[in-house]
């Protein structure tokens, strides 16, 4: 079932030189948990633990079209029959809450005005079609990653004209041809191109709706996570998203950029990138056809 054996986690703990461990599982309520997920946030779990450190639950319901309440109370439900406990998340609170992204507005807003203040982002009227992709986490894995933006709005200056996001896209400009690179905890030195890898990404939608990729680096920044387990569908994105935190100021800050362990992807048996559309291999639906957390996690790839 899955494209990698998994026996224990890879990797030697992350030590301390950025105090304590703090991780978190972030997944998005657009449809049931699935056993794709149940290995990453497996995985992210352990790894806490293997780090004496804290594991939060972010609820990434950052779309208002696509995230729904049911699948919210779902996915806390599923990750806690797998056996997963986090001790900061949407359903106990914590020091750094909301732990919602539909409650965390004001910081993505804080955000976009420093962005566009400095100069990094500039508005976009191009297509709707990359609306729907702003907002969920973009995979590339399969080679479905959002195509480079050939770069039509990219001289407009009028930027300063805007005192609030909505109305318009707008997009980050990369550093054309600037390597981004970074030494993953699983899968090794990791490079990409930007402009040729990735082009300049949307950062707030013309709905008025924050995309993924702002909020994810203003949330784990908040939350002061030191390691983000995800999976390797989100590599780019990871390049996408250190580009951000060094024009946010993140990188300089004491806590600097997070370490990451992107985890490899369980497929099915034609191959195929398990998504949340496989119902039938839904956390949910394995638990009610009488499964055990442990056959699911097995199904996973633990051992
Ligand atoms: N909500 C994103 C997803 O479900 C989170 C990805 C991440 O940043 O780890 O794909």
């Amino acid at each position: 079932m899955n494209d990698a054996s998994l026996h224990s986690v890879p990797g030697s703990p992350s030590t301390g030189s950025r105090g304590s461990y703090r991780g978190r599982l972030a997944p998005s309520p657009t449809g049931l948990l699935h056993i794709g997920h149940a290995r990453t946030f497996w995985i992210a779990a352990q790894r806490a633990i293997e780090n004496r450190g804290t594991l939060i639950v972010r609820n990434e319901d950052l779309d208002p079209q696509r995230s729904r309440p049911e699948f919210a109370r779902a996915m806390i439900e599923d990750l806690r029959w797998l056996g997963i406990c986090w001790s900061e998340g949407p359903d106990c609170g914590g020091p750094y809450g909301p732990y919602a992204q539909s409650g965390r507005r004001a910081h993505y807003l804080e955000a976009w005005r420093r962005l566009r203040g400095g100069g990094f982002l500039y508005p976009c009227t191009c297509s709707r079609k990359d609306l729907a992709l702003a907002a969920s986490a973009p995979n590339d894995a399969d080679n479905d990653d959002e195509p480079v933006y050939p770069g039509t709005c990219r001289e407009r200056k009028h930027a300063a004209e805007f005192a609030e996001p909505a109305g318009v896209n707008w997009r980050f400009r990369v550093p054309e041809g600037e390597v981004v690179e970074f030494a993953d905890l699983n899968l090794g030195r990791q490079r990409h191109v930007a402009g040729s890898d990735f082009g300049d990404f949307l950062v707030w939608r013309r709905d008025d709706v924050p995309a993924y990729q702002l909020a994810v680096v203003v949330d784990d920044a908040a939350m002061r996570i030191t390691e983000i387990v995800r999976g390797a569908d989100l590599l780019k994105s990871t390049a996408r998203q250190l580009l951000l935190m060094r024009a946010l100021g993140y990188a300089d800050r004491e806590h600097a950029a997070p370490d990451y362990f992107h985890c490899e992807l369980v497929r099915d048996a034609a191959g195929a990138r398990l998504a949340k559309r496989h119902d039938a291999l839904s956390i949910r639906h394995l638990r009610e056809s009488g499964l055990t957390a442990e056959k699911v996690l097995e199904m996973a790839g633990w051992p």
